[in-house]
């Protein structure tokens, strides 16, 4: 199946072409037709699937490029609307489709500007509302998306949300996407959607098979260690560690630096401006490592992260695969890689479970093996390189006072001693020391459910693990629910 297949006007097909895009992909041929027919769609893919333009392209098809906002996309970070909005603009740059981005930390007059002149709006809950209850903005869109709808609701826009559709024409076309689909989600889409059309895969399919999965086994007090021997031997293009919580953010980054990696972190306490330039660095590779939380990198879309890292697993299973879904994209491959402790085996195999996956269990490597490594590298990067005239003129200079055997040596020594590989010789667990703690973790979770006689409950319903029994409402990825709703809501 081709793009042309979908008969798009030429303007807007030109644009995917000169996107480089060959081939639809799987969301994009199930999706693009039922919308172009006028279907309301709820539609599930993995994250780096393509879901913008599954939306994007067939509603831009559908617009008249009036002077109208024709169509509404709602998402749930500021990162988000922006780079949804780029990727819309893309697309819709030919057929005269401007777009306007709207999110909170800004100053409101541009944005309403911006909307005034545009066919497309992208926003954020929060400033929308804003907007459209103050009367600042009016518009009446015939396409009405929600992109990413699953975390919307985990941040807790959902009243938001409700309210936002007060102020939408009844006459509309809406488009439900989400990587995950909990309950609540359904409950919302009969409220907003008319006899919508289900795209859907199966559970084992939600992460992408691009990915490689690996978990290693560290004690709490080894988890820095154990990460930078991990990136030192791991030598990832781009790489995002994943942390749960703000203040572990900037510890990272502070310790990372102090290691002479290029890093910087993301979280929701940074300003806006702040922001976008570090993600533009990222993008640009000025930045090799990139650290933050859940909610900053939702939806993050940066080619070529070759790594995404958990330094600790995440609470819940549909965040570990939006995680790992920032690598993997666009067809290469990636690998996840989590770091845990023994007491949250248990958390890795409910997670391996509910995500229909397996991750496999790692050794991290020891000093001396990272270093044969790293000498194997260079061994292939010496055969690799042309020799210049200067080398020459250098090692001609050098021959007067030394023999050319210990030239060889000093010079490989130099090169060795800037990929010093620092750190204890072994980190984390063994093989078999694994394999023990999770016969234990399975037999004891089979003790509890004879004891008690409600096992299943305890797992299912406390979101599983003996080491978060406060369950979702008491924590979440951010820091604590009631504290990470309201920070989203000042943010956007
Ligand atoms: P999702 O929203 O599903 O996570 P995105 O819409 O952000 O995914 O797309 C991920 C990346 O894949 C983007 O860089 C996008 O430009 C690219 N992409 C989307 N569709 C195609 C396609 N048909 N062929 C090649 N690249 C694509
Ligand atoms: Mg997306």
């Amino acid at each position: 199946m081709n793009f042309s297949d979908f008969n798009l006007k030429d303007t807007i097909q030109q644009a995917i072409t000169d996107a480089g895009f060959k081939e639809p992909s799987p969301v994009q041929k199930d999706a693009i037709p039922l919308i172009l027919e006028g279907n309301d769609i709820i539609a599930q893919a993995q994250t780096g699937t393509g879901k913008t333009a599954a939306f994007g392209l067939p509603i831009m098809n559908m617009m008249k490029a009036d002077g109208s906002v024709e169509g509404l996309v709602i998402v749930p970070t500021r990162e988000l609307a922006m780079q949804v909005s780029d990727e819309l603009f893309r697309f819709g740059k030919l057929s005269n489709l401007k777009t306007a981005t709207v999110y909170g930390g800004t100053a409101y007059t541009r944005q309403i500007d911006r909307v005034k002149q545009a066919s497309i709006v992208v926003a954020t809950p929060g400033r929308l509302q804003d907007l459209l209850m103050s009367g600042k903005i009016k518009i009446n869109p015939q396409f009405v998306v929600l992109d990413e709808a699953d975390e919307m609701l985990d941040m807790g826009f959902l009243d938001e949300i409700k309210n936002i559709f007060t102020f939408l024409p009844k006459e509309r076309q809406t488009l439900m996407f989400s990587a995950t689909m909990p309950n609540a989600i359904r409950k919302l889409a009969q409220q907003i959607l008319k006899d919508p059309k289900t795209i859907a895969i199966t559970k084992s399919e939600s992460t992408n098979e691009n990915i490689t999965q690996n978990y290693y086994v560290v004690q709490e007090r080894e988890r820095d260690d154990a990460l930078v021997r991990l990136i030192d031997y791991k030598n990832p293009d781009k790489c995002i560690i994943f942390c749960r919580m703000k203040k572990e953010v900037d510890r990272l980054v502070s310790h990372l630096t102090s290691q002479g990696f290029k890093v910087s972190g993301l979280h929701g306490d940074m300003e806006q401006r702040q922001r976008e330039v570090t993600i533009r660095a990222f993008k640009q590779g000025g930045v090799d490592i990139f650290v933050a939380t859940d909610v900053a990198a939702r939806g993050l879309d940066v080619n070529d992260v070759t790594h995404v890292f958990n330094y600790h697993i995440p609470f819940d299973s549909e965040s570990y695969v939006h995680r790992i879904g920032r690598t993997g994209r666009a067809g290469k491959t990636g690998e996840a890689i989590t770091l845990v402790t023994p007491s949250e085996l248990r958390t890795i195999k409910r997670i391996e479970k509910d995500v229909g996956t397996t991750m496999a269990t790692q050794v991290i490597p020891t000093r001396q093996e990272v270093q044969n490594s790293k000498s194997d590298e260079l061994i292939a990067k010496i055969a690799g390189t042309q020799v210049t005239q200067r080398a020459i003129d250098l090692v001609k200079t050098l021959q007067h006072d030394i023999d050319i055997v210990t030239i060889s040596h000093l010079l490989a020594s130099m090169i060795q001693e800037e990929q010093n590989i620092k750190g204890k010789d072994s980190i984390g667990l063994g093989l078999e020391e694994i394999e023990l703690l999770i016969q234990r973790a399975v037999q004891s979770r089979g003790n509890d459910r004879n004891r008690n006689g409600n096992g299943r409950r305890r797992r299912s319903g406390g979101n599983g693990g003996g080491n978060r029994s406060g369950g979702r409402e008491g924590r979440n990825r951010d820091g604590h629910r009631g504290s990470r709703n309201s920070s989203s809501r000042q943010r956007d």
